[in-house]
């Protein structure tokens, strides 16, 4: 299949950036040829004699027009032709040695990676290459390749920036085997899952940074996020079984609502209550027990009686 020679370029006969872009042969002049050689800015060597160049890399005014092609103001794709003395100069590749700056290399929103890829030609990892490099990261427990990105992360992050809120969640999952086949690893069973993810307070992003099974919350990573340089200013925590142990070691009730934070003694780490969390508790506990309002109990039978009136052809509940 045909590529073009030119180092950093991906256009191919299978993949054009578009369906206009076609590929010219080197030229038989020996001067000329090296020139597109070197233009191509290749370490290995580039055999002239197969090697095409996408036009792409030519200026308009390098293409020969018949005077029918120019009155038409289209030329068709097979019969478009090089000058003899046309000499690539557009979309010079990028050298190997050239390397982003540091600020670069570590701020970059996905727009930014795609044009940098596809635009500029770096020779950038492609999205498949990525993914499959992040799903060799290790899940289980506290997410170390994770925590080493966001350390290099922190380096262009303002301290505002690096406030962080910790969710705490355990989840209630399948109590079955499974079997990944990627890994070819059997898991479970287990009967809960328990994930920690933490977001900027004033900017916006979000990570997760634990995730275990059948395991209380973990005390480790508030610490390592402080060594990561991020300050954790507040923990958000459901009232699940195995967390309201954390509740209880922190001393946390209705008149202590913070902890001090074991990597800095002069801060405070605030808990707040999981509000989504927290209205599901009270539609649980109002369909198994009720409430008690003016010595009288409000339970789930009138909500029973009120669907059945609805049900009844003669009266309807107005919505
Ligand atoms: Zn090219």
């Amino acid at each position: 299949m045909v590529h073009c020679a030119v180092f950093g370029c991906s256009n191919s006969q299978r993949k054009k950036e578009d369906a206009n872009v076609h590929f010219f042969r080197f030229p038989k002049d020996q001067n000329l040829r090296q020139e597109w050689v070197s233009f191509c800015n290749r370490k290995d060597t580039v055999n002239a004699k197969t090697a095409r160049v996408c036009s792409v890399h030519f200026a308009p005014e390098c293409l020969m027009k018949s005077m029918q092609h120019k009155l038409l103001e289209y030329s068709p794709k097979n019969r478009r032709k090089l000058k003899s003395d046309a000499l690539p100069t557009e979309r010079r590749p990028t050298s190997m040695s050239t390397t982003p700056s540091k600020k670069g290399s570590t701020q970059c929103c996905p727009k930014a990676y795609r044009y940098l890829r596809q635009q500029c030609h770096w020779p950038l990892p492609g999205l498949s290459t990525l993914r499959k490099w992040a799903s060799s990261f290790i899940i289980n427990g506290i997410l170390h390749s994770v925590l080493y990105l966001m350390k290099e992360k922190a380096k262009t992050l303002s301290e505002m920036e690096r406030l962080t809120v910790l969710s705490i969640d355990e989840m209630f999952i399948k109590d079955e085997i499974c079997l990944d086949r990627s890994l070819e690893q059997v898991f479970g069973p287990h009967k809960t899952v328990q994930v920690m993810m933490c977001q900027g307070l004033f900017s916006s992003w979000k990570q997760p940074v634990y995730y275990n099974f059948d395991a209380p919350v973990n005390k480790d990573v508030v610490k390592q996020l402080f060594e990561c340089k991020y300050i954790v200013v507040a923990i958000l925590i459901d009232m699940g079984p195995s967390n309201m142990a954390f509740w209880k070691a922190k001393g946390i009730d209705k008149d202590h609502v913070s902890f001090v934070d074991p990597s800095d003694p002069e801060k405070l780490i605030f808990l707040f209550a999981d509000v989504r969390h927290l209205l599901k508790l009270i539609r649980n506990h109002f369909l198994d027990k009720g409430f008690k309002l003016f010595d009288e109990m409000i339970t789930k039978n009138c909500v029973e009686s009120l669907l059945k009136i609805s049900q009844s052809p003669e009266l309807k509940i107005a919505k």
